[in-house]
């Protein structure tokens, strides 16, 4: 049986592209970016030309680009680095409450470092209100952090009507935008960000690369600390394949990422248009419109997402519940849990998304064999009063 991949929010198959860019700087390549001869200077010119690409797909300065290991380092690096390079203590930081766990554990530790934290909620779409935050400005507020497109509900934010207050009040703006890059257009100068996450498993890159683009002049404490190396802010042995990957799936995005987001966004709406008139009970969790071209959250009333996915492996279907962070624990999503939904809904959800190998045919597979599994669980269900 052929399987049925849905699941690129998760992580992303490395694009052959990728793949064949990347292997010659794993053995025929092998020099050290920092090392003097031919080999070295190799590899520098292929990092340095994967930074380029990287700055083209955001429009940013290939100079403020910041190679790391991936979204999480990115995350930790833009909110521990601009605290640390001030000092914690007082120093106040505002997110949300849908961020993503490598933003809200990060808040959670610089709060015992003396930090103070403000996590704002969301409307029943995931939205936040731009207004919130400026409300929750305080003079010693250092950072905003606002997660641009959510990995669990697709939803993306107003992000320059966000950096429109955060100029205003002279802080700083960071954005994880990992789910972000290479699905929608992403320009840091229209967008008015000063520091933003990306990761390149997310787009078709191989995993444990990523980047952090740090706004020219701002001053940022490493993380890392060691040889120096990007310009001292993030020290080790650059991970150049890696890089050399980032870069290819940048350029990929670039060329493709429009006509792709079309195709994905009409397969998106097949898939919530059939599965919202085939079952009934069932809810589009996320903004109806303003969310990702290739993201559909669902909730199921008195079934358990993870009993969903388990049933849709079997039919050869690769599907996550809610979010991969959340597979392991029993508390349901903290996203879901923002927009209001009820425990029961918040337990049964199911998060399919869309990628570059998805099929009409695939999407009309989930369509036939999801309405029966979902009836099935309800047969079953403890959580419905049969009464
Ligand atoms: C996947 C993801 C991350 C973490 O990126 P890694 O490269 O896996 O560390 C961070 N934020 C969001 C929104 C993500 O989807």
């Amino acid at each position: 049986m052929k399987r049925i991949y849905l699941d690129y929010a998760a992580t992303t198959p490395v694009a052959p592209e990728v793949l064949a860019a990347m292997l010659p700087y794993f053995h025929e390549t092998p020099g050290n970016p920092s090392a003097i001869y031919a080999e070295g200077q190799q590899a520098r010119q292929a990092v340095e030309t994967a930074r380029n690409s990287v700055a083209r797909l955001i429009n940013a300065r290939s100079d403020e680009i910041f190679f790391l290991s991936g979204g999480t380092e990115a995350d930790n690096m833009a909110l521990s680095g601009l605290v640390l390079a001030e000092g914690c203590k007082g120093r106040h930081i505002i997110t949300t409450s849908i961020e993503h766990h490598a933003v809200l554990e990060n808040c959670h530790f610089l709060e015992k470092q003396g930090a103070k934290v403000t996590i704002l909620p969301v409307d029943g779409d995931g939205i936040l209100d731009p207004k919130a935050v400026e409300n929750a400005v305080q003079a010693d507020t250092a950072v905003v952090s606002v997660i641009m497109a959510n990995n669990e509900i697709g939803t993306i934010q107003n992000i320059s009507a966000i950096s429109r207050i955060t100029k205003q009040a002279g802080i700083y703006l960071h954005t994880d935008a990992v789910q972000a890059i290479g699905r929608v257009p992403v320009d840091v100068q229209a967008l008015g960000v000063d520091l933003l996450s990306i990761s390149s498993h997310k787009l078709y890159g191989p995993k444990g690369i990523g980047a952090l683009y740090i706004r020219k002049g701002i001053r940022i404490s490493p993380i890392l600390w060691g040889g120096g190396q990007e310009r001292g802010r993030r020290s080790g042995t650059e991970n150049v394949p890696g890089i050399v990957g980032l870069g290819k799936a940048a350029k990929l995005a670039q060329s493709s990422m429009v006509a792709e987001a079309e195709r994905l966004t009409i397969l998106r709406d097949r898939l919530i248009a059939g599965v919202l008139t085939r079952i009934p009970g069932s809810r589009l969790n996320g903004h109806p419109t303003q969310r990702l071209p290739n993201n559909a959250n669902f909730s199921f009333d008195y079934v358990e997402g993870e009993s969903v996915c388990l049933n849709l492996d079997l039919a050869g279907i690769a599907a996550s519940p809610g979010s991969a962070c959340s597979s392991t624990s029993t508390t349901p999503s903290h996203v879901l849990l923002a927009l209001g939904l009820p425990q029961h809904q918040a337990f049964g959800s199911l998060r399919l998304s869309l990628g570059r190998w998805t099929t009409e045919a695939d999407i009309d597979r989930v369509l036939e064999v999801l309405p029966g599994i979902i009836s099935r669980l309800r047969a079953m269900s403890p959580m419905l009063n049969k009464g």
